[in-house]
């Protein structure tokens, strides 16, 4: 039997892993590598970015874990599209597997591999990893791919069973493993990129760190419905991070959330359907890949006239428009690189109907700074709260940011956190401390928030310009 390469991208571990479990059973030995990609990495322009630290520490304790099992995890850094034809050929392989990646850009690279590959008579693999379900493995009953959520849900779960959530058994086959000397790994600031504040904000990475994360999580589980719109609350899992770099399998999660559900838990079934969304993005981009080119999801929404105010776009940006539930998310995702669902909702909402900014705005400054970054998720969330996407409500779905603040922040705690200069404010003021009822009351003039700025926007005549705008330039199909 002949060698091969498996090549790690968005995959950053070693179970449960369907190209590296396919390559181990197929061939005697087997060679794992992983590139940092000058085509993305050249491509941040921050050279202080979470996510290349996330990734390199979890590169950093695989490569420590495939050592341990006497094989090794061959660490490049160049253009993938190059390093791993050469590699595949000063290795001598007779193919390279790699788990499938969706995004359009990533099939055009894997396109000229796999022709560089074929010039040298090798072959590249790939198989379905990082989903349930692929593009076409969930159709309507004419064939179709879903364009809205329930009935992709129920679809996807009258599918679902044991045999889509089995694990593959990488572990039966690591002999197989190829046993290469060792190589040193290229520091951080190798590849051109300095440390974040990821270590103090301690977001465990690596497979361990899903591990801890996820173990975590299924003790909370129970009320996750519950719990899960509060940003104050440890309601949620912390693993889109882990999702987005594969270091942990889609199936380990979903296997547990689905037999938690068919047990009756309510919340274990929440979470599936969260797992399913992100299902749902995934295959809405396969289908309209000129999604990647800023085209809207609902063509007759393709040129709203957003007004796109520069200065109000800084305050969103900056977390100081004034409405302190915003400001507060912001201040988080920049702290942090993660922002809590119900909040990403509001603030997408905030941006684009209250401030009358364009969401392609949004969506670029979200992919800058996201941790858990996820094309498909990312363009998906963007296009719902802007409703140029797959919402199956209309346009006039409006969030108003104080309520949102009220109902899902009572007592502030969220806020206090991220905008302390509003901490010494009650628990009805710390919503809309400019509020009318408070100015006459003279809070606002006292001194007590004097370092945080008077509301940006008015949101009811926003509102009202939102509505008038979506009515009058919706392009007639
Ligand atoms: P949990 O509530 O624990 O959910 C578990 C997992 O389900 C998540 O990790 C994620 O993989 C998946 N999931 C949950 N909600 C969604 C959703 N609405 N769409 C797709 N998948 C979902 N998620 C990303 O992973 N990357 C992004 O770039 C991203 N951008 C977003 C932008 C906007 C405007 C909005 C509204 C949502 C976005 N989301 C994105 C979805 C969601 O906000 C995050 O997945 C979630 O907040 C991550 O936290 P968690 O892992 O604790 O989630």
């Amino acid at each position: 039997m002949s060698n091969a390469l498996v090549w790690l991208r968005r995959d950053l571990r070693d179970d449960d892993h369907a190209a590296l479990y396919h390559a181990l059973k197929r061939h005697t030995q087997v060679f794992v590598a992983f590139v940092f990609d000058t085509d993305i990495l050249d491509a941040l322009s921050d050279k202080q970015d979470r996510r290349l630290e996330f990734i390199w520490e979890s590169v950093h304790a695989l490569k420590q874990t495939l050592q341990a099992q006497g094989g090794d995890l061959i660490v490049r850094h160049g253009r993938a599209q190059e390093q791993i034809p050469a590699l595949a050929q000063t290795l001598n392989v007779a193919a390279v597997y790699a788990n499938k990646d969706y995004e359009p850009v990533a099939i055009a690279r894997d396109d000229v591999v796999a022709q560089a590959l074929l010039k040298t008579g090798q072959t590249l693999h790939l198989f379905k990893d990082q989903v349930l379900f692929e593009q076409d493995e969930v159709l309507t009953q004419t064939g179709k791919p879903y364009g809205v959520f329930t009935p992709y849900k129920n679809a996807h779960l009258a599918k679902l069973n044991a045999f889509y959530l089995k694990a593959y058994p990488v572990k039966k086959y690591l002999k197989h493993l190829a046993p290469v000397a060792p190589e040193p790994m290229p520091a951080l600031e190798l590849l051109g990129f300095a440390r974040t504040n990821l270590a103090a904000l301690r977001v465990p990475t690596g497979m361990a760190g899903a591990q801890q994360l996820f173990d975590d999580f299924l003790q909370r589980i129970d009320h996750y419905h519950d719990a899960r719109n509060y940003p104050a609350v440890k309601g949620v899992s912390y693993l889109s991070v882990h999702l987005r770099f594969g270091t942990i399998s889609i199936r380990q999660l979903a296997h547990a959330a689905w037999q938690l559900s068919l047990a009756g838990n309510a919340g274990a079934a929440t979470w599936l359907s969260e797992l399913i969304w992100r299902d749902f993005y995934f295959q809405i981009l396969f289908h309209r890949q000129d999604l990647q080119q800023g085209r809207s999801y609902k063509p007759e929404y393709e040129a709203l006239p957003f007004s796109n105010d520069a200065d109000w776009f800084a305050a969103w940006c900056e977390g100081r428009t004034g409405f302190p539930i915003v400001d507060a998310a912001m201040r988080q995702l920049n702290q942090t690189g993660y922002m809590h669902n119900r909040l990403r909702m509001v603030v997408a909402s905030f941006l684009v109907k209250d401030l009358l900014v364009d969401w392609r705005w949004g969506e670029r400054y979200f992919a800058e700074k996201l941790i858990d970054f996820d094309f498909a998720a990312n363009n998906g969330g963007w296009q719902w709260a802007a409703s140029t996407g797959c919402d199956a409500q209309p346009y006039f779905r409006i969030f108003n940011p104080q309520a949102q603040s009220e109902k899902f922040d009572p007592q502030g705690r969220f806020i206090r956190k991220y905008v302390p200069e509003l901490s010494g404010l009650d628990d009805q003021q710390i919503h809309a401390p400019w509020a009318e009822k408070f100015r006459k009351k003279g809070l606002f003039d006292k001194g007590l928030v004097l370092d945080y700025p008077v509301a940006v926007v008015d949101h009811a005549q926003q509102r009202e310009l939102a509505l008038w705008l979506y009515k009058n330039n919706v392009k007639q199909r």
